[in-house]
């Protein structure tokens, strides 16, 4: 899919939570220069996209990408989508009749690539990671969110380390060993996981994804609300002469951190900003009744969350112990604007499970189910009434990959020692570290990358793809340069055990950086695969004999031919 580029200049500013201090945009997201709060806003020019949306709207595709001018990409160039975004929003008839509410809309979120809203977050941050020159990712996840970052992480050729808690279902996991990223199943909770993460992170050097803290994630979940907005105008026409767009009476969603509804509000504010919408919404926010910190805290009247330290609950997509910075927001948003914090029991979310497929024909995951036991909930309490507008936000679905389609070494394991953990299929090839005898070393032990391999490629598409092959791999250290020159000093200072040349190149080319090599004595210590699109002649081939040792010409080879020349050449020595 061609990107769809913004018709203004990304004017854009952050501004702050707490004291509306108003700072350039700059990623990745700063704290406030002012009072050193964590939590900005991005801020663009509302009347400016006001006056040229409508018209312009009607001209794009249904993605997330339509609303391009509001989504904090500086550079069209780095947009990745497949797809996300523009999902049904479905009346729920039989539903409706069930319960007397003729104005039940679902917004079906299963229709995203990976099949949950987190697909819009992944295409975002990931634009945004490319953006920032990011190629390396740690995240932690209770599952989605490494799902949805390495379908997009793999397509941006991105490595991707997933860190889960260990009662992700096997399901889930091995759909994120599919895509190729590194996957750490960690024998403890969500918060606990979310440490070693970190943790590892930092010790390696590796860029860990801020979930909520980062601008992107919350900038994603608001293109939810823009899509709700334009879709209940089409289906109840526009509330007033002048006011293009609808809002719902009420939002309901699963909440973990917080993200969605955090996004959703904002993509409401800044419609409502724009002239778009004439009223907000209210939030109804479900959580899981063995980990609800949200709905504990808000009852108490707390503004800062209480976290549950021992969840019990088996929606484990939700089981945030400790949900973060959103929830005060949302306890201000709940306050200010009415809305409800409400637990549902496991029981009563697999019976709305069960009654969602049967009824509408929708199989969701647990999560998703638990905002419609939610909505079921808050309707017979009278919270919300049977002739009110409400989108319920049908979150995620997903599909199991077979067991036989991966390998044995596809997952790692942490033991933490604090959990009794039984073995289960997922029980590893490779004997699991123990995190409590040793941290650095059990961390270390993740990563066995031993072999260094530099990419000497000045076509970038080309080297993503160079990279994204040996990446899948996982025992690969990898450089890049993108001229001969570069290249050079590259080999000079990290002397790697591979390079993969490309031949034709601006400054020196690859035939030059050969023989600048051969001259410095470095060539006998290294092999070289030449990936070449030039038609080779006679001549060309004598001088690459004695210098290189396999020759690949580009669009005709595999990554298995690579892979296996590498190993090739690696077992040689
Ligand atoms: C992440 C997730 C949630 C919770 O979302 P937040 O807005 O981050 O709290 C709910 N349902 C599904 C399927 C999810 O993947
Ligand atoms: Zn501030």
């Amino acid at each position: 899919m061609p990107p769809i580029p913004s018709v203004i200049p990304m004017n854009m500013e952050l501004e702050c939570g707490a004291c509306r201090h108003r700072q350039p945009f700059i990623l990745p997201t700063p704290i406030c220069e002012d009072c050193a709060h964590e939590w900005m806003d991005v801020r663009y020019d509302y009347p400016r996209i006001a006056r040229v949306w409508i018209d312009l709207l009607r001209q794009r595709p249904h993605t997330m990408w339509r609303y391009r001018e509001l989504l904090p990409l500086r550079d069209d160039d780095f947009q990745i989508t497949m797809g996300e975004g523009g999902t049904a929003l479905l009346r729920a008839h039989n539903l409706g009749m069930m319960l007397g509410m003729p104005n039940i809309l679902i917004k079906d979120e299963r229709q995203n690539p990976t099949n949950s809203f987190k697909d819009r977050q992944a295409a975002l941050v990931i634009s945004m990671m490319k953006e920032m020159g990011v190629t390396e990712l740690v995240v932690a996840s209770t599952g989605n969110v490494a799902i949805s970052y390495s379908a997009y992480s793999a397509h941006a050729g991105i490595k991707l380390w997933t860190f889960l808690p260990g009662l992700v279902p096997p399901e889930k996991i091995r759909e994120i060993a599919i895509y190729g990223s590194e996957v750490v199943k960690v024998t403890d909770t969500y918060d606990a996981t979310k440490k070693i993460a970190a943790e590892f992170a930092a010790h390696k050097g590796i860029l860990a994804d801020r979930g909520i803290r980062d601008i992107g994630t919350r900038e994603s979940m608001k293109s939810i609300a823009l899509e709700v907005a334009e879709q209940l105008a089409l289906e109840f026409g526009p509330p007033q002469p002048g006011i293009p767009w609808q809002s719902p009476d009420w939002y309901v969603q699963a909440v973990s951190g917080g993200m969605g509804p955090v996004g959703f509000w904002k993509g409401y504010e800044e419609l409502y900003e724009m002239g778009f919408v004439d009223r907000m919404p209210k939030l109804a926010l479900i959580q899981a009744e063995g980990c609800a910190p949200m709905v504990t805290s808000f009852k108490k009247g707390l503004t800062r969350a209480e976290p549950v330290t021992n969840p019990s609950t088996r929606v484990i997509t939700i089981a945030t112990g400790s949900p973060g910075p959103a929830y005060e927001v949302l306890y201000r948003i709940v306050e200010q604007n009415g809305g409800v914090f409400e637990s549902v029991s496991d029981e009563e979310t697999f019976r709305a499970l069960h009654v969602l497929a049967k009824m509408e024909g929708l199989s969701v995951e647990p999560a998703a189910a638990a905002a419609f036991a939610g909505l079921f909930k808050l309707v017979n309490s009278g919270i919300i009434k049977r002739n009110e507008v409400v989108v319920v936000n049908c979150s995620g679905h997903t599909f199991p990959v077979e067991k036989f389609l991966l390998d044995n070494d596809w997952v790692k394991v942490i033991k933490t020692g604090s959990e009794p953990y039984a073995p289960d299929e997922l029980s590893p090839a490779t004997p699991a570290p123990r995190l409590s005898d040793n941290v650095l070393g059990a961390l270390d032990q993740l990563d066995r990358r031993v072999r260094r391999i530099a990419i000497i490629e000045d076509n970038p598409d080309a080297a993503r793809l160079l990279r994204r092959i040996l990446q899948t791999q996982g025992q690969f250290q990898i450089s890049e340069a993108h001229t001969g020159r570069e290249g050079l000093e590259l080999i000079g200072a990290e002397q790697p055990d591979v390079v993969l040349l490309d031949l034709m190149m601006p400054d020196m080319d690859g035939f030059a950086l050969l023989d600048q090599l051969q001259i410095q004595g470095l060539l006998d210590d290294l092999s070289v695969i030449v990936i070449t699109a030039k038609e080779l002649s006679r001549v060309d081939r004598d001088r690459l004999q004695g210098q290189i040792q396999i020759l690949l010409q580009k669009g005709s080879f595999t990554d298995e031919d690579l892979l296996e020349g590498i190993e090739a050449l690696l077992g040689e020595d």
